[in-house]
């Protein structure tokens, strides 16, 4: 950080750095999806405008899926100047885009929107914030090239895809609808992964829990309200592993709870997040993301 953010940093504090100014040269960004109202991205984004003071505003608009193309119509015709999408509209948004990167493509997902001469595109930042946010946090997670993953869903094919590209070569998965589990091992089986799939209560399971070297839960069980519930594991098998919940809400979960008593070095989904979140600031504005000012508005908000 340098002496200047430093000094805009405490006057902010201090109360003293000016509010920014909304005028007729302010860039909108916004995030698309369905709910909205408790995204954490509006407060994180325009903590980090604000800071560098940048004459932009990032906003939550909640689409149905009816009218999704619509939206992404008016995004583009509004001038939007970028923006995220989220649940439930990553997959569905990709036909009403100009393009999309080859990490989206692969991850059949889009998080953010940006610009290339004049065409509206779709990249994918959740799984290479996960891998920023596991390297950062645990180096070591990835030392064993292997990995287990519990659930199938959108979260686990950005983080499957993410693993394999930063070195991950094997990868158990396990998941309630094992179709779905199906599809992702012939995602990664493409890239060069050798993956495979069981059911919760498998023998196979525990064994490639024990052995492995870092454990993630990308389904929802345990996000709030639901905080009683967890993945039904055998939480003996784990001791030492880097176990990661992309779930921040709240911030410990079960499964992280009891990974922690069992010894193993835990991380929640709120460095994720934030990663995704700088990946895309970054690409937005060309400038270095305050990564300490988004960091700490989350904390504030989550
Ligand atoms: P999704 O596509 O709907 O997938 C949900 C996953 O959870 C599926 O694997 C699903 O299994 C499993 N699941 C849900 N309820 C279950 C139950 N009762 N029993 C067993 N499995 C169950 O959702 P997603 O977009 O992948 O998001 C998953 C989680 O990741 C959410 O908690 C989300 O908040 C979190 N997330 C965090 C970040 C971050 O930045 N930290 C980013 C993205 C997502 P089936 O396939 O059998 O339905």
């Amino acid at each position: 950080m340098s002496l200047f953010q430093g000094l805009r940093l405490l006057l902010k504090d201090l109360g003293g750095c000016k509010e920014m100014q909304i005028d007729g040269k302010t860039r909108l960004y916004a995030v698309l999806g369905n709910p909205v109202a408790h995204s954490l991205s509006p407060a994180m984004h325009n903590a980090a405008f604000e800071f560098l003071g940048l004459n932009s505003i990032y906003t939550a608009c909640c689409i149905s899926a009816e009218k999704l193309e619509q939206a992404v119509a008016g995004f583009k015709a509004l001038g939007f100047s970028g923006g995220n999408v989220t649940v439930p509209h990553k997959t569905a948004i990709i036909p009403y885009l100009d393009g999309i990167t080859d990490e989206a493509r692969l991850m059949g997902a889009v998080n953010t929107l940006y610009w290339q001469d004049d065409h509206l595109w779709g990249t994918n930042t959740d799984g290479p914030g996960f891998v920023k946010a596991l390297v950062e946090t645990y180096p070591e997670a990835l030392e064993g090239k292997n990995a287990v993953l519990l659930g199938a869903g959108g979260a686990a094919r950005a983080v499957a895809v993410a693993l394999v590209q930063a070195g991950i070569k094997e990868i158990l998965i396990i998941n309630r609808s094992r179709d779905k589990a199906q599809a992702l091992i012939g995602l990664l089986a493409d890239l060069g992964a050798q993956a495979w799939e069981t059911g919760w209560d498998d023998p196979v399971a525990g064994e490639a829990i024990a052995d492995s070297r870092l454990i993630v839960n990308t389904t929802s069980l345990g996000m709030e309200p639901r905080k009683e519930e967890a993945p039904p594991i055998d939480y003996s098998r784990l001791l030492h592993q880097v176990v990661v919940d992309l779930i921040y809400k709240p911030r410990e979960t079960l499964f992280l709870y009891r990974a922690r008593q069992q010894g193993c070095k835990t991380m929640n989904g709120l460095r994720m997040l934030l990663e995704q979140g700088v990946l895309a600031f970054e690409r937005w504005t060309g400038e270095k993301a305050p990564v300490q000012v988004m960091s700490r508005e989350l904390e504030r908000w989550a």
